[in-house]
């Protein structure tokens, strides 16, 4: 199995080569160059499999540079040793046609931790495969969560090393100790006196920086990034779009063959994307629908044909969805312009430039064939986890609740009645003040008081709140904006 660039079909690289690197050296993203298939009786297999069986089954057809071996380790250490007992992605079923899937069970409560524990297992592998001998440093600019899941994933791992600079009072309690207290010997975490984008942009500065390239070589150091373009964290979302269909069909609730809906919490694109992906694969899907909060813009691109950057940016109660650019999207581009590299090359360019694109009739018609989107208002998204509450006496975060009300208003409009998972992307013990505002009146200021007030109303606490308590803050560096590149050089003994 090859890899080509979104932007240039000639190129060819196995996996391995598209870990290591990232991104194309043409701006475009990695994407397979043919779909591997899966029969119906391959996936019906699925059911009396463990999930890391099941992903090695999926895996397998992408990773054809791994062996059977190194892929077993890689998925080992991420799957069987850091998730909690509940598993990787069970099921919590609401209905007789409706399931959450819970993908919250990693170290850092969010569903990157699917993805975060198994890269760096890739990159380790693959830097072996590529003759790759400088330490790989990841450099992560974060609005909370993605710093938290990478540097869980990466601390200790051979070869590596990675640095995170969050926004110094732009991140929540919670997330900020989750950071500060990270233990590991290979972990750099820095507060930014600044917002998101200055982190961000001053990530994106040190990347240009060749002088501060040059330095770091000097000292046996290679940058690279863990963001969510890299192929190494997509294609292990693929895995669960298999396993829910395995498990709906285990609990009787479907038909071998039967079509299902799945419903995402979308920013970036990445976990629907590889909905799709499945799709392609075999999985009988119906719809992937698309769920956004207030910041529409996917939403308005799936009625309109029209991707519109131009906007203003909300901040909202599910902040990792907060994002105007869904860099994957380019991904979904290619493959219903039947791999037309030069009109994506075309349209990021307009996206560049302008700020804005739009499709042509025949990728409008392919984008219906396997999506419906949907957008939920800040009071949508709290009524849905009230709601809930109330109707299931099951507890749901802000992100998933905008899948949820976004949900019911696709079925009120649709009247679609096919039976429907809905991806949990983080546990309500990531967000405790706002899903208790949702849920009564009176609510602490302080996350950890909310958090005990979510347990004593009987919703299971993970243990990763209460360790969080009691841990040692061990990283107390501060930087200015425009120190960062001198810090992260400063960082590597
Ligand atoms: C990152 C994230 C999302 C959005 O996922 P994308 O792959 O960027 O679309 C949704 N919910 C939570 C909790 C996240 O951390």
């Amino acid at each position: 199995m090859l890899y080509t660039s979104t932007r240039d079909s000639s190129l060819r690289f196995p996996a391995a080569k598209c870990f290591v690197q990232g991104i194309s050296a043409d701006g475009g993203l990695f994407v397979p160059e043919t779909f591997p298939q899966l029969t119906l009786d391959e996936i019906a297999s699925m059911s009396e499999l463990s999930y890391s069986e099941r992903a090695f089954m999926v895996l397998s057809r992408y990773l054809t540079d791994f062996s059977a071996e190194e892929l077993k380790t890689c998925i080992k250490n991420a799957y069987e040793l850091k998730f909690d007992d509940q598993g990787v992605a069970p099921l919590h079923f609401l209905n007789d046609t409706t399931a959450v899937m819970e993908l919250y069970h990693g170290p850092t409560l969010a569903f990157k931790d699917v993805a975060l524990q198994i890269l760096p297992q890739f990159l380790k592998c693959a830097r072996k495969k590529v003759n790759e001998d400088a330490t790989t440093l990841i450099l992560v600019a974060t609005s909370g969560d993605t710093g938290k899941a990478a540097l869980e994933g990466f601390a200790d791992v051979d070869g590596m090393a990675i640095a995170v600079f969050f926004p110094n009072q732009g991140v929540s309690k919670m997330q900020q100790l989750q950071m500060t207290t990270q233990t590991g010997d290979n972990v750099f975490v820095c507060a930014v006196n600044g917002n998101f984008d200055d982190a961000q942009t001053g990530v994106k500065k040190i990347f240009a920086d060749e002088g501060v390239k040059a330095e770091l070589a000097k000292k046996g150091v290679k940058l690279s990034s863990a963001n969510s373009i890299n192929w190494g964290r997509l294609v292990p979302q693929i895995v669960y779009y298999f396993s829910a269909y395995a498990d709906m069909l285990k609990a009787g609730k479907i038909q071998k063959g039967d079509k299902i809906n799945f419903v995402v919490p979308t920013g970036n694109f990445g976990d629907i994307l590889a909905g799709f992906y499945a799709k392609k694969m075999g999985l009988p899907v119906n719809k992937l629908i698309c769920a956004s909060n207030k910041n529409k813009v996917l939403t308005d691109f799936f009625d309109t044909g029209i991707y519109c950057a131009n906007r203003d940016f909300y901040k909202t109660n599910s902040p990792s969805m907060d994002i105007l650019i869904s860099s994957n999207l380019e991904r979904l581009l290619f493959e219903l312009s039947g791999g037309d590299a030069p009109m994506i090359a075309s349209l990021m360019a307009q996206l560049k430039n302008a700020g804005e694109y739009r499709i042509n009739e025949d990728m409008f018609t392919a984008l219906h064939e396997s999506f419906a989107a949907g957008n939920a208002s800040e009071t949508e998204t709290a009524y849905a986890i009230r709601d809930t509450w109330a109707e299931s006496n099951y507890c749901i975060d802000t992100h998933t609740a905008v899948g949820v009300a976004v949900y019911e208003k696709y079925r009120k409009n649709t009247k679609d009645t096919t039976p429907c998972v809905l991806l949990s992307t983080a546990s309500p013990y990531k967000f405790p003040r706002s899903v208790l505002a949702a849920i009564q009146h009176e609510i602490p200021e302080d996350e950890f008081e909310a958090a005990e007030i979510l347990k004593s109303m009987g919703i299971k606490q993970p243990a990763q709140i209460e360790a969080l308590k009691t841990a040692t803050v061990l990283h107390k560096t501060v930087c200015e904006k425009d120190a960062m590149a001198e810090t992260v050089i400063n960082s590597v003994k």
